[in-house]
């Protein structure tokens, strides 16, 4: 079966594009020609039944993406698809099952199974677990891998194919050394082997393999910087150039492709990092990790990183990777994917207001003429978290009166300026006349009832919790 590239290319408008062009109010035909030209993806493995079509591109709303899986400390696949049900009920446009403890497969099918949202995996954290050890890994478990997880349905892949042996001593002088997971197993390879990246040998085969199920690769940047001090260096673009390289394979043979970026980048580096990445990979879609813009706030990286995600999505990046308050420091839980997601949905949508994509404003207009209406139910159906909204304002004012209240706790009732402004405007004292109410109805925000894009109503989410398939389901399945 063809992928949505070569469908696109051979000037095909295929459902899955008709449905992005829907979420992202856009003509099918401008979606198909981005998709048809690299620089948009609609991540869809055709084995990931159930999957609502999304688009990650430039010219589209910004997406976040959310990390889940477990670690070898913590290993209950119910409390994973919990966590996936948050990314998601949270605004997650994409999640990554980052798993690396026991029960793999079983955590990669339930997710891909429940998730409306397209899953990626980092192949090579798998072929580590099954071999033992990175030295241990060989090219044919690789293969391996990826062939079974492209079977189960992964929409996009993460492969650090572009760490070279010839790289590697350009990280020699730096602060924090190889901080990707990928990278520095690659590297470790490589040393021990004394052998090209297995990954970039391999990577035309492996592409039939991509093409095959129309996964996405998610070209891995294994030598991104760890902190300031290794930002923009040498080892980073001289990666970046060989993921150019690499963007061109997987796109001659069928296969959609986005690349991957930093990291830790002061603010006035980061226009010039996405502007490298659009040179060097010909403008294939940018998924950003963050970049966190300081290395002081452990425990606040969701702020520092967002900040930098701004800035990143302004300059055209298309995909923000989530980090959550626990970045450095431990795995995330429910409550840290919550705050995680609502950093990083505020960065994408600040972008896309900046960058005047359509309808991005509409959401803001709507919460504002609600907020000077004193319409307190609307402002809290609008609000990005509405159930932190509801839940801050009832604490001081939790009686159903005050939903119509014209003021809040903060000013309080005889300071509230809104109210006072409102009232002199009523009056008429010489100030702009103002009719009764603001004319929702009117307004080109009342088409607004949901955010633009890529937030799932409640509605359409999977059931939680979850079917279970007997009460031994839940044992210590080998993995594989
Ligand atoms: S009291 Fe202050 S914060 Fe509350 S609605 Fe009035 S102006 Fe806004």
């Amino acid at each position: 079966m063809p992928t949505q590239l070569e469908r696109a290319r051979d000037g095909v408008v295929t459902s899955a594009m008709g449905r992005v062009a829907e979420r992202e109010r856009r003509d099918p035909e401008f979606v198909r020609e981005r998709v048809a030209d690299g620089r948009a993806v609609i991540p869809n493995n055709h084995g990931h039944e159930g999957l609502d079509p999304m688009v990650i591109g430039e010219a589209f709303a910004t997406k976040v993406n959310a990390n889940i899986g477990n670690s070898e400390d913590t290993s209950d696949p119910e409390a994973e698809l919990e966590k996936l049900h948050a990314a998601v009920h949270f605004g997650a446009d994409t999640v990554m099952d980052l798993s690396t403890g026991p029960d793999l497969d079983r955590i990669r099918e339930a997710n891909v199974a429940h998730s409306p949202v397209p899953v990626g995996t980092v192949p090579i954290y798998e072929a580590v677990k099954r071999a033992g050890s990175p030295a241990d890994v060989t090219r044919d478990l690789l293969r391996d891998v990826i062939e079974k997880q492209a079977r189960q349905g992964v929409d996009y892949m993460t492969v650090h194919a572009g760490v070279l042996m010839e790289h590697l001593p350009l990280t020699d002088g730096r602060t924090t050394g190889i901080v990707s997971r990928g990278g520095s197993i690659l590297a470790r390879w490589m040393e021990e082997h004394g052998e090209q990246n297995p990954l970039y040998v391999d990577f035309p085969e492996l592409c039939e393999t991509f093409r095959e199920h129309d996964v996405t690769v998610s070209l891995g940047d294994g030598l991104r910087p760890g902190s300031l001090a290794d930002a923009s260096d040498e080892a980073q673009f001289a990666e970046l150039d060989t993921l150019g390289e690499l963007t061109g394979v997987a796109q001659e043979r069928g296969v959609q492709v986005m690349v991957e970026g930093p990291g830790h980048v002061p603010m006035d580096e980061i226009r010039d990092n996405v502007d490298r990445q659009r040179e060097a990979c010909d403008g294939a879609p940018f998924y950003v990790l963050g970049p966190l813009v300081t290395d002081v706030a452990p425990g606040y990286d969701h702020v520092t990183s967002a900040i930098g995600a701004t800035e990143a999505a302004r300059a055209g990046a298309a995909m923000l990777c989530y980090v959550t308050p626990k970045e450095h420091l431990g795995l995330p839980e429910r409550e840290d994917v919550r705050e995680g997601m609502a950093a990083y949905r505020i960065a994408a949508h600040a972008a896309d207001v900046a960058n005047g994509l359509p309808g991005a404003r509409d959401w803001d207009d709507a919460l504002s003429e609600a907020r000077y209406d004193f319409d307190w139910r609307r402002q809290f159906d609008l609000a990005l978290d509405p159930e932190r909204a509801r839940e801050f304002h009832d604490r001081t004012l939790p009686g159903d009166n005050y939903k119509e209240a014209r003021f809040c706790s903060m000013c309080g009732a005889e300071f509230c300026s809104m109210r006072i402004d409102r009232d002199a405007r009523e009056a008429g004292e010489g100030m702009t006349d103002l009719d009764d109410e603001t004319d929702l109805d009117a307004s080109p925000a009342a088409a607004v009832n949901l955010p633009p894009v890529g937030t799932h109503d409640a509605e359409r989410l999977p059931a939680w919790p979850p079917e279970r398939e007997g009460p031994n389901d839940a044992s210590g399945e080998a993995d594989d």
